[in-house]
């Protein structure tokens, strides 16, 4: 079997300058704010506190956006995790549509933040979700629900006009949605630190949070040979450490993802420089980058090992919708770890001690993880209480091992399922 030319690394890191990176915390310092993770809520979170004039200080327990937030799509959209119409059974329309109208404040941060300082990071526009099934029109439908109740700007494609960009016969009917865009997450994760830094905040690289206790008015973040003393602190750890604060960390579960990046190629199937996604419920995700390679993702599991031959895997995936790509090296392939509530949807507030948490962002945490990182620092910095639309999807225990057991049975489920609406309803259209 083919392994990919670049085993360890990803390609967002082989483009990428870290520069010399951030000392590890050896002292004691005291600071406003202790942000703990140096992911994208981290971050965002960070460097908004810094902006509105508070000290603060980030704990990264590894390199800044090493995890998911370094190794994503990089597509950039509204919503979240979970689809709206279920987000509306869940919360009821009003309370739906207010929570998708934080996620585009999450979206507009990461469009102005990139324009603003480096507009290089944004490598393409739109984003195109196609059906591998001839659904009947309820896509279209859906689509037509997003535009007419949420305000989403939304061109809705029957078959014909989906394979005149993606040439394969997997392929009906499709949602454009012309204001999503694409970037190079990690460079963005690292300019959000560098911005970060110009604001103001002290950043520590490998430098784990080990635990944080009350010591008086004030929160005592220790970390190994460090220690922070802060008024208010914000955990921002993903699913990578559920033990620094079991509030949040008990209500999410741990759950892989992956990549792939093919060498540079010459091909005309993938006629777009939109990011493109399926509706499939675990379905595959890809985008032309630079140079004609293509980045390729999907497959999600509890199963957190990265799989043996993950090149061959994600290669014979891209070949199931477009057969051409089945000869293609795999340059890199690499898995990501996110964090998901048992609801889909980000956990965002303040424990009844007063720690704060942003957690749980799933597999859209790029517009999301800036959301929470506004809110919560218009919460601590001004008492703006938006955060508390989130109250209603407030931390449950996820089941622990059982959780984890469940979800996997139910990713188990929901192929099944793709499998079977593919399966009994494809069509004789032709590929255009
Ligand atoms: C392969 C993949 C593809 C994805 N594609 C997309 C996409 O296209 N679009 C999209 O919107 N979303 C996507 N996502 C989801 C998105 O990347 C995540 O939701 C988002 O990055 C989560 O950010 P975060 O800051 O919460 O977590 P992370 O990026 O995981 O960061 C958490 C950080 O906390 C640090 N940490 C943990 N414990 C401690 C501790 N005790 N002390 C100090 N630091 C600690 C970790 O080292 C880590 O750096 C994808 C995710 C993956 C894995």
């Amino acid at each position: 079997m083919q392994q990919p030319v670049h085993n360890s690394s990803t390609w967002y890191e082989a483009t990428a300058e870290r520069g010399e990176g951030w000392p590890s915390l050896v002292s004691a310092l005291q600071c406003d704010c202790c942000v703990v993770g140096g992911g994208f809520a981290g971050l965002t979170t960070a460097l908004e506190l810094a902006r509105s004039g508070l000290s603060v200080v980030l704990l990264e327990a590894g390199r800044i956006c090493w995890a998911a937030s370094g190794r994503n799509g990089g597509f950039v959209s509204n919503g979240f995790a979970l689809n709206v119409s279920s987000l509306a059974g869940l919360v009821g329309n009003e309370q739906a549509k207010a929570l998708y109208g934080l996620s585009q404040l999450g979206t507009e941060f990461v469009r102005e933040a990139i324009a603003a300082h480096e507009p290089a990071l944004k490598m393409g526009d739109g984003l195109r979700v196609c059906v591998r099934y001839s659904d009947g029109g309820k896509l279209r439908a859906y689509g037509d629900h997003l535009q007419r109740e949420f305000g989403e700007s939304i061109d809705i494609n029957e078959t014909l006009e989906t394979r005149r960009h993606l040439k394969t016969d997997r392929y009906f009917d499709s949602l454009y949605f012309p204001k999503a865009f694409h970037i190079h997450p990690l460079r963005y994760g690292l300019l959000l630190a560098r911005l970060a830094e110009e604001a103001g905040a002290k950043i520590f690289e490998y430098t784990r949070a080990e635990c944080i206790e009350r010591s008086g008015s004030a929160w005592s973040v220790s970390c190994g040979k460090g220690k922070v003393s802060a008024k208010h602190v914000i955990v921002c750890v993903s699913a990578l450490d559920r033990r620094l604060h079991r509030w949040s960390g008990s209500a999410v579960l741990p759950v892989a993802t992956h990549v792939a990046v093919t060498e540079p190629l010459k091909q005309d199937v993938i006629k777009t420089f939109s990011a493109v996604a399926d509706t499939r419920r675990a379905g595959d995700y890809y985008r032309l980058i630079a140079d004609g390679r293509i980045l390729w993702g999907g497959r999600i599991t509890t199963r957190l090992a990265e799989p043996r031959n993950l090149a061959g895997l994600m290669r014979g995936d891209m070949a199931k919708t477009f057969p051409m790509l089945g000869k293609a090296q795999v340059d890199y392939a690499w898995s990501g770890k996110m964090a998901y509530a048992l609801n889909k949807m980000p956990l965002i507030g303040k424990d009844p001690d007063g720690i704060w948490y942003a957690t749980g962002f799933g597999g859209h945490g790029l517009n999301t993880t800036a959301m929470a990182g506004l809110l919560i620092t218009r919460a601590i910095a001004e008492g703006d209480d938006r955060y508390r639309q989130f109250d209603v999807l407030a931390p449950r225990w996820a089941g622990g091992p059982f959780g984890q057991i469940g979800v996997q049975a139910s990713y188990w489920w929901m192929r099944a399922q793709d499998w079977r609406d593919e399966r009994f309803t494809r069509d004789n259209l032709p590929a255009s």
